[in-house]
């Protein structure tokens, strides 16, 4: 007898999978999964912690044969609504917790999709090696939620983003069927390349249970890591942009300003030097010479060289922790990541700076400088309809500037609801609307039903 013909409720019948200890269904179990981190809010209708395929497999058939939408959820570090849904059936990956095998001859790792992105790291730094793509929220997220978000972060100056590692994939489709998607070899030209379809794809394509990533062995050479301190926003911005110029490769190059520095200080009883603009830079020794020069060309003040790996270290989890201490300034916060090209760096700080005083809003930022990506962090009161529309019109002219410069409404962070007008936007702007088309055409033939996380990002757009 089916699960339906025997009057089964959507959890009885989900706990049949998984456990009914695997199943929370009560409302105060629930609100672990109604918010992100931006506050996006949605209430889903059950959570199920499944730890095999073959139970998410289970778990989509019903999902698909009910008609509930389902998400997956990494760790809710998501910036754009992307992870919440209401009424959805959550798929929490907790469980998929394991690393499966360190290759050291071929450079990758086999992981599990729920492994925290900081446990990968140091397990890989016993045998010599890291992964380098680094979310600021990498103290946390998953493995899947960075595959899912197509995620950069603080090493992607150097490095890259999340879509540079990924060799392979296994994914649960929508169907419930399961696939291997490449191959985890330098090289393979084999067919389509679905591996990068699904980074970036924010849990609409299918759901990612394991993962092969391309690793490093730890740098040989001996970073430096320094804070770099400027009277005002566009000197550092110009301080950046001849780096550059002059062939000088930052291994890491942070952005924070007065407002962010203030808040971290009192956050997390800090006392870094409370300047205007603060740059967080890690360089090959041999370059430290000539990049202080070119900073103190532009007007740097102060530079503070980290003098042991503990101090190296809490410099760079103040950067990393920073947006915890820029979200309890106030009600509302309106976190943006548009990428701009670097040449318009100085240009855009210092539009941020003028939005911000013409609209009378407090406007924190921080960001990955280095690569044109910058976090203007919108603050405003949730209980004041002048101040929200304020903080929409800032947020909306920030990312109009990116689009008309040839930049992007979003590097990191993704569409989810809250950037998907503006993704039409810019993919009009751009000469992209065929894409869009076909982009729409590839979410219809992966989810036909509407299951996978439906109703955002392409769709929306
Ligand atoms: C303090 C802070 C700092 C941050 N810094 C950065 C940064 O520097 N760079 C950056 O890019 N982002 C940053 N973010 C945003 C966010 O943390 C990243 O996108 C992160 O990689 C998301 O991982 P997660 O595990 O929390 O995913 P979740 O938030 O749980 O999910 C994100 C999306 O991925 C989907 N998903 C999750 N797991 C799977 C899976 N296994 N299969 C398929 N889909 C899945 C979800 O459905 C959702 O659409 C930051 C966020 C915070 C709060």
């Amino acid at each position: 007898m089916s699960a339906r013909a025997a009057g089964m409720g959507l959890s009885e019948e989900l706990s049949t999978i998984v456990g009914p200890e695997y199943v929370v269904k009560e409302e105060a179990g629930l609100e672990d999964y109604r918010k992100d981190m931006a506050d996006y809010e949605a209430m889903p209708s059950v959570a199920v912690l499944p730890s095999t395929e073959e139970e998410i497999s289970r778990i989509l058939k019903v999902a698909a044969r009910r008609k509930v939408p389902v998400v997956a959820r990494g760790a809710g570090t998501s910036l754009t609504g992307a992870v919440v849904l209401e009424g959805a059936i959550i798929i929490d990956m907790k469980r998929f917790n394991r690393i499966l095998a360190v290759d050291s001859v071929n450079w990758h790792v086999r992981v599990q999709a729920g492994v925290v992105l900081d446990d990968l790291n140091e397990a890989l730094h016993k045998d010599g090696f890291f992964f380098p793509p680094d979310p600021a929220s990498s103290f946390i997220c998953t493995v899947g939620g960075a595959i899912a978000e197509g995620s950069g972060g603080m090493r992607c100056v150097r490095y890259g983003t999340m879509r540079d590692w990924v060799l392979a994939l296994r994914v649960v489709l929508a169907n419930g069927r399961t696939s291997s998607f490449g191959e985890p070899l330098a090289k393979n030209r084999v067919g389509y390349d679905l591996v990068h379809l699904m980074i970036g794809s924010e849990g609409t394509l299918g759901i990612v249970t394991e993962a092969y990533l391309k690793i490093l062995p730890l740098p040989s050479v001996p970073l430096v890591r320094m804070l770099v301190t400027f009277d005002d926003w566009p000197s550092a911005g110009r301080a950046i942009q001849e780096l550059r110029q002059r062939r000088i490769r930052a291994n890491l190059m942070e952005f924070m300003d007065l407002e962010t520095i203030l808040a971290v200080n009192a956050a997390f009883q800090t006392d870094f030097e409370e300047v205007e603009a603060t740059l967080l830079v890690d360089l090959e020794e041999p370059l430290v010479t000539p990049a202080e020069s070119i900073f103190r060309d532009h007007g740097a003040r102060t530079f503070t060289r980290a003098t042991n790996e503990e101090e190296a270290e809490r410099f760079y989890s103040v950067r990393s922790h920073a947006y915890l201490a820029i979200k309890g300034l106030a009600s509302g916060v309106q976190i943006e990541d548009v990428t701009i090209p670097i040449d318009r760096l100085a240009e855009y700080l210092a539009l941020i700076k003028e939005v911000g005083t013409r609209l009378r809003l407090r406007i924190p930022t921080l960001g990955h400088a280095g690569d044109g990506n910058v976090h203007p962090a919108i603050l405003f009161d949730r209980e004041d309809p002048a101040s929200r529309a304020a903080a929409t019109t800032a947020f909306e002219e920030l990312c109009r500037y990116a689009i008309r410069v040839g930049g992007t409404v979003t590097g990191e962070h993704g569409v989810g609801v809250q950037k998907a007008a503006l993704m039409r936007e810019q993919m009009r702007a751009h000469g992209g609307e065929e894409a869009l088309r076909l982009m729409k055409g590839i979410k219809r033939m992966f989810d036909p039903k509407g299951v996978l996380n439906p109703g955002k990002y392409v769709e929306l757009a």
